[in-house]
């Protein structure tokens, strides 16, 4: 299945130029009223078109991603994708690698089969420790979430407040369908992750991720062999639980 063509040509262009000029309205306001701010990219396609929002805008908005040392090749491709276009670095936040490696050599290398446990284990080492240490000292972080992304987003807002970080957040894209995705990647000529195009349209770490078929959830591809309500790679996570985060509105 080829997730970067299945853009669906009957769009309302009067909802989806709203859905533009919402978004740039909401990070420009990020950009005035919550600085520092930061953008954590998962560098698939929703944060391909925040980062071209913000970079086109040059908006005091800092680009990083988590580079828990599991990443597809086709993902690593996308960081120098962006320097190429926009001549930006994106930062990198890596795992401690003491952390790795004592996990690698008391539970295994892919523990993370094994239970749900090892599985939040192995994400709070690559994903959420660096997390905090990337997000420390801001007042705001985006992410590219979306509310039709899974059962799990469905009550997703555009502007939440984040007890556990400490700060507010931001959803921009909260009010987007995957078709809208795709329009403004195509209409924009925005780079993205090859593997769109093989079937994969939620993208994370290499040995978590599969392809989806026809019809599935486009979160189906993620930690597969979990049941849907766990599957949260621990960003969005409290100790464990999905942290049901305050909306805030919007101003
Ligand atoms: S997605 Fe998989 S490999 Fe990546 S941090 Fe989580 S459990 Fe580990």
């Amino acid at each position: 299945m080829n997730m970067s063509n299945s853009v669906d040509n009957s769009l309302s262009n009067d909802s989806y130029d709203a859905l533009v000029l919402a978004a740039k309205a909401t990070l420009r306001r990020i950009a005035s009223e919550f600085t520092p701010a930061v953008f954590a990219s998962s560098l698939a396609a929703e944060d391909m078109v925040l980062t071209d929002l913000i970079l086109r805008a040059e908006l005091p908005i800092g680009i990083f991603t988590l580079e828990t040392g599991r990443l597809p090749a086709e993902t690593l491709n996308v960081i120098d994708r962006i320097k190429e276009i926009y001549d930006y670095d994106v930062a990198l936040y890596r795992p401690e690698p003491a952390a790795v490696g004592a996990y690698v050599q008391q539970k295994g290398l892919n523990a993370f089969y094994e239970s749900i446990a090892l599985r939040r284990e192995c994400c709070h080492i690559r994903k959420i420790e660096p997390l905090g240490r990337a997000l420390a000292g801001n007042k705001a972080w985006v992410t590219g979430q979306r509310r039709s992304q899974s059962s799990t987003r469905a009550a997703l807002d555009v502007q939440e407040q984040d007890d556990a970080h400490g700060m507010a957040k931001f959803n921009p894209l909260a009010d987007w369908s995957e078709q809208d995705v795709w329009h403004y990647i195509r209409s924009n000529n925005v780079p993205y992750n090859a593997l769109h195009d093989k079937g994969y349209p939620s993208i994370g770490c290499e040995p978590c991720t599969r392809a989806i078929q026809p019809g599935e959830d486009v979160r189906a591809g993620r930690w597969w062999w979990e049941a849907p309500d766990t599957k949260e790679c621990g960003l969005h996570v409290v100790d464990g639980k999905l942290v049901r985060i305050k909306p805030v509105s919007a101003q």
